[in-house]
């Protein structure tokens, strides 16, 4: 459960340094803008230098990668390939006008449902609503030829485009409802109940194991004949197959272009888990990797992160191929080798810290493919395995994927979001400075430390926080880059030059948990990602505290809501003080604690601060959610055949690739 996603989009990274922006002007870094996305393109620089050798790993990589994208739409939903599918033909064997109401109000559908990876939006997990009429459709699919039509599933698929109130939503949080029958995803099959599925689990869960699997990381929860609760597998032979098999003949590819003999055996290791679903080879195959930290190259691929399931144990295909950024690992291996002090130093009860921290090992990267779960909404930091046991035995790698954050920023020069929300010039000017390199500063702590710091006490079972555990464990990580982003200790490593660097980062962070991010809500409706959740969290308990005694407030001039902060070390101790607590609740597993926590600052929206943040919001017209288009690779041959080069290439746009994905990378 270890990703961070750019802080508020738009929002969070409307600011640069005046350091880069120079030869990247050319760039055209916009894609397309529609609803309330905006998508990017990003840069792959270094991909030039690297090895003929090293181009043909990643070249292997990136189509491994691709090949797992319709896993990923199937897990979100089991009507998802057949309505991508359904839409598709429609749009691409329409023969009438392009610029009729209908027919755009069906491409922008379209363009939904891609980023979304399915018929929810990735973020809200809300169903889409189309703004074309069924018989708009029926018209075009009429005309098709019998191989793109959907046939007898028609009507089915038509209810579940057109009617709200079925599959309403991919992912529910809500306090008391069932979680699996009221949620959407296709990681349970229908007629599981939450409690049949948590009494599964609870009997194969055995809390004495000191190196326990991820139970149900890799598999779909169904009824057997008889109506016993049983595991489908996604591997080889198993659910999946098809897109699994096509994955496993890159990586065979792959491997024989690998760095060296370690980089190798995490490629084999790989292939062995998806034939034979063996989550204890996962395990293996984590170990492994984590060890690996010499090779340039390196790259996820496999059922990640858990945030798509309401209790958080499967998890979502993805992938990222990525080389390292030798020059900016700099900054992240001065942070990681001073692990124990960082550590030693918290604001947590020391039998709540970890007395050796295990080979937190950080680095910054260069991604060359996002794939699965990670496109196009894609993080800009990563910190696996999500095993607890293998973090504490082995260590974790963490990643800051500055390609990633750079494109956010370029992308956002001159938006007018600092205008309108950071109404102290001086602020603004010190964001100008410092915000890139703390944004950065932030996620290396957040990811290659925050996560990897703390430890349970023994026999605490790691899922006792349940469907809260991912809002405090990003409360946690993000708590702890914040406490440090003010610490001497940063000027002491020459990470920063000015002791006040870390006052826009707070002031922006705070600015974002309590207001801006709200424009990623809809009127009415409570945040739920796991993210918002947590960054609402810690800001709605500083102003609760901290407003207490004047040490910053909201205040509210010519009806514009202001954020006004009178004493940043005051806010450091606050964040200090809440992770002691969520560290707390955590070593202990206080679920009843970690509850109230979220329940009571997490959730609720002021109706009244959010109307005013998406007024606001609507003058700047700022796309509240970004994504990527991915670059394209080409095998260069001579007359022989050999490969004598990989080419990369920026040109593509949204659609062509999208529509190019769906018919090229699609076995399912
Ligand atoms: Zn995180």
């Amino acid at each position: 459960m270890n990703r961070l996603i750019s802080s508020a989009a738009a929002a969070a990274i409307a600011f640069t340094s005046t350091a880069m922006a120079t030869e990247t002007d050319k760039f055209n870094y916009v894609a397309d803008r529609f609803a309330d996305i905006e998508v990017l393109r990003y840069r792959v620089p270094g991909f030039e230098q690297l090895s003929l050798r090293q181009k043909q790993l990643i070249y292997h990589l990136t189509e491994a990668a691709l090949w797992g994208r319709d896993i990923l739409w199937d897990q979100n939903n089991r009507y998802n390939l057949a309505i991508r599918r359904l839409i598709e033909n429609a749009y691409t064997g329409y023969k009438g006008d392009r610029n009729d109401p209908q027919f755009r109000a069906l491409e922008l559908y379209l363009k939904q449902i891609w980023f979304g990876n399915g018929i929810h939006h990735h973020y809200s997990m809300d169903k889409f609503t189309p703004g074309f009429t069924e018989e708009f459709l029926r018209g075009i699919v009429d005309t098709l030829p019998a191989d793109k039509h959907p046939g007898d599933d028609y009507a089915t698929l038509i209810d579940v485009i057109f009617n709200p109130s079925v599959m309403a939503k991919r992912v529910n949080q809500a306090e008391g409802a069932d979680l699996i029958a009221t949620s959407a995803n296709n990681l349970y099959a229908p007629g599981l109940t939450q409690q049949m599925v948590e009494d599964y689990y609870n009997a194969r869960k055995d809390t004495t194991e000191t190196s326990p699997v991820m139970h149900g990381l890799n598999t779909r929860v169904a009824l057997d004949a008889d109506g016993n609760v049983i595991e489908q597998t996604y591997m080889a032979g198993g659910l999946y197959s098809p897109a699994i098999e096509k994955i496993v003949d890159e990586l065979r590819k792959a491997s024989k272009f690998a760095e060296n003999p370690k980089q190798k055996a995490v490629i084999e290791k790989l292939i062995e888990f998806y034939t034979t679903g063996s989550l204890k080879t996962f395990d293996d195959y984590s170990i492994l990797w984590v060890d690996d930290t010499d090779s340039q190259i390196d790259f996820i691929n496999g059922f990640i992160e858990s945030y798509g399931d309401p209790l958080g144990m499967t998890g979502a295909y993805e992938s990222i191929v990525n080389f390292k950024n030798l020059d900016a690992s700099h900054r992240t291996e001065i942070i990681s080798s001073s692990a124990d002090w960082f550590e030693a130093n918290s604001p947590v009860d020391p039998r709540f810290r970890k007395d050796k921290v295990k080979g937190v090992t950080a680095k910054v990267i260069t991604a060359a493919i996002l794939a699965g779960d990670s496109y196009p909404a894609t993080p800009i930091g990563i910190n696996l395995p999500n095993s607890n046991w293998i973090r504490a035995e082995h260590g974790s790698k963490s990643v800051t994927i500055e390609n990633i954050t750079q494109a956010y920023d370029e992308a956002s020069h001159g938006n007018g979001f600092n205008e309108e929300f950071v109404p102290d010039p001086e602020i603004r000017s010190m964001m100008d400075r410092y915000l890139f390199i703390t944004d950065n500063l932030h996620t290396d702590l957040h990811e290659c430390l925050g996560h990897a710091s703390g430890r349970l006490l023994p026999g605490v079972d790691p899922d006792a926080l349940k469907a809260h555990g991912s809002t405090l464990e990003e409360a946690r990580a993000d708590l702890f880059a914040l406490y440090y982003l003010a610490d001497p200790k940063l000027i002491e490593l020459g990470l920063l030059d000015n002791p006040d660097a870390y006052k826009p980062q707070y002031y922006k962070y705070l600015l974002n948990g309590l207001m801006t991010q709200l424009i990623r809500i809809e009127p009415g409706k409570d945040v739920e990602e796991a993210h918002m959740r947590n960054r609402k969290l810690i800001s709605e308990w500083v102003l609760e505290k901290g407003s207490a005694e004047g040490a910053l407030s909201l205040v509210k001039t010519n009806g514009k809501t202001n954020l006004v902060v009178n004493d940043y070390p005051r806010l450091r101790s606050l964040f200090g003080e809440l992770l002691g607590e969520i560290q707390r609740i955590k070593s202990e597993g206080d679920y009843e604690a970690g509850r109230e926590l979220v329940e009571k600052y997490a959730v609720r929206v002021d109706p009244a601060i959010h109307k005013e943040v998406i007024d606001r919001y609507a003058a700047l017209s700022i796309a509240p959610y970004k994504g990527f288009v991915n670059p394209v690779y080409t095998l260069v041959k001579d007359s022989d055949g050999n490969v004598t080069d990989v080419t990369v290439s920026y040109s593509e746009d949204y659609i062509p690739q999208m529509l190019r994905y769906s018919s090229t990378y699609s076995p399912l």
